[in-house]
């Protein structure tokens, strides 16, 4: 499966400048934690890794300005039992692993043009105005499938 490269870390206090945003220490490090990781953190580990740069933080404050990031379309949320969070914006659907539960980008342009087919087709026969869909996929990771494939044990 191909993974989206990310592209090249942008100064994340200029965007939220541009966009208006009182910057504040813990939302600039908030969205560059984000945008420094491809595992989709929970809320708690965005806390964890952002506590190794602004140790007072708390997890209240986490939380409040991951909302507002994700209100300003600087992160996407990933709904789910524990809410995750994602800073890359561009069009992607997400594999989840069943086994060790890792979320991996999956390339918006690989899952269309069916995807878009389906959707011109739902429009169509029940009128109704569908703005975006998502596709979830599911099954072992690289990781998850190599470690089944090894032997039990060695000779
Ligand atoms: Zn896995
Ligand atoms: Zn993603």
């Amino acid at each position: 499966m191909r993974t989206i490269t990310r592209n090249s870390p942008t100064d994340s206090g200029s965007v939220l400048r541009a966009l208006g945003l009182r910057l504040t220490g813990p939302r600039r490090v908030i969205l560059e934690v984000l945008r420094g990781t491809e595992s989709h953190p929970t809320a708690e580990e965005v806390h964890r890794l952002v506590r190794r740069r602004l140790p007072r933080v708390s997890l209240g404050t986490v939380y409040r300005n991951l909302r507002l990031l994700v209100a300003q379309r600087l992160a996407a949320e990933i709904p789910g039992p524990h809410s995750r969070f994602d800073a890359n914006m561009d069009a992607h659907h997400h594999f989840t692993c069943v086994r060790c539960g890792c979320i991996v980008d999956v390339d918006g342009p690989l899952a269309e043009p069916q995807a878009e087919a389906l959707r011109v087709r739902i429009a169509s026969r029940t009128g109704l105005a569908i703005t975006h869909h998502r596709i979830e996929f599911f099954g072992r990771c690289p990781q998850c499938r190599s470690g089944k494939s090894r032997p039990r044990r060695s000779p």
